[in-house]
């Protein structure tokens, strides 16, 4: 059987320092730090995951921190914005909430038929908020100080940005069970299984667009959902089949995971939904404390010396 994509799991990001990052994603768009731990590759730095009260894949956004770093330039070659689902009619809300909040509000338009919000956090990353019809109630985090009627739910979708669309098109396509389903001007959207909010991928053509510089405000890499080690394992076999350059599979504590380049240049990264975020420590806890992998325990006090102090805030607005 072919091995399945869910939707998205994940989407990482570079932010510059920890404490505005913990603020602007939880006390300004009402998300839940459901884990708090450090870039397991680089244990100086935290790596914060948010999303919904339960830390479910598919609402979660992720930051490396990396303070006093340059900026980065959004481009080809990139997963150049990142889209939340909010409910219907709920953008006056919200654009009166970042407008409040200083946000710097790029634009409130329409795509593929839905109101769509734009803005740019602290740090230059660029996010919308696209109103979407019965958006999954399950994922939300109602422990924060966003009403309920406007809270995101999860992600809607991802815009990649390439020079050229097919060799990425063909990739989710041909190879990962993407459907293309909609065009409007130069962006195309695909969708997999049920698509829909959260299942959703455009790909935007820019042919004489500037390569994109991944660096604080970018996107580092998307991560796509498969249900477990052993879809994962077929990923793995028919990723290397296709010629990609497969990453072995990576222990991420609450997921495994596999990385690879698309040909248009975005870093694609499929994880399995299983453990999840609940692994080690209480869902009512989720991102309270520092955690660690095992293999780093022996450091710990080290790596609580580097890190820089943060307080939480949770569902309070900053
Ligand atoms: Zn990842």
């Amino acid at each position: 059987m072919a091995p399945s994509i869910l939707g998205i799991h994940h989407i990482t990001a570079i932010a510059s320092d920890p404490q505005k990052n913990i603020d602007f994603y939880t006390g300004l768009l009402g998300l839940r730090l459901v884990k708090t731990t450090v870039n397991f590759d680089d244990p100086g730095s935290y790596h914060f995951y948010y999303g919904d009260g339960a830390g479910s894949p598919g609402t979660i956004i992720t930051f490396f921190t990396w303070p006093g770093a340059r900026r980065g330039r959004h481009g080809v070659g990139q997963v150049t914005s990142t889209a939340f689902a909010v409910p219907f009619g709920s953008l006056t809300y919200w654009e009166d909430r970042l407008r409040t909040a200083k946000v710097e509000i790029q634009e409130r338009s329409g795509r593929l038929g839905r109101p769509v919000l734009s803005f740019l956090d602290g740090d230059g990353l660029s996010l919308e908020l696209i109103e979407t019809e019965n958006p999954d109630v399950h994922r939300v985090w109602t422990g924060s100080s966003v009403p309920e009627y406007a809270a995101i739910h999860g992600f809607h979708s991802a815009t990649i940005t390439a020079a050229d669309a097919e060799p990425t098109v063909s990739l989710l396509k041909e190879t990962m069970g993407f459907t293309a389903t909609g065009q409007e001007g130069n962006r195309l959207r695909l969708e997999v299984a049920a698509g829909g909010a959260g299942q959703t991928i455009d790909v935007l053509t820019l042919p004489s667009g500037e390569l994109g510089r991944v660096a604080v405000g970018t996107v580092h890499h998307i991560a796509w959902r498969t249900p477990d080690d052993a879809q994962q394992l077929a990923w793995l076999e028919l990723l290397d089949r296709a010629g990609y350059n497969v990453s072995p599979v990576m222990d991420r504590s609450y997921f495994q995971s596999i990385y690879y380049r698309e040909h248009g240049g975005v870093l694609f990264e499929i994880a399995t939904d299983q453990p999840g975020f609940a692994v080690d420590e209480a869902v009512e806890t989720l991102g309270s404390a520092l955690k660690l992998p095992s293999w780093m325990e022996p450091q710990r006090s080290i790596i609580e010396q580097v890190l820089p102090p943060i307080h939480r805030n949770q569902g309070v607005t900053v």
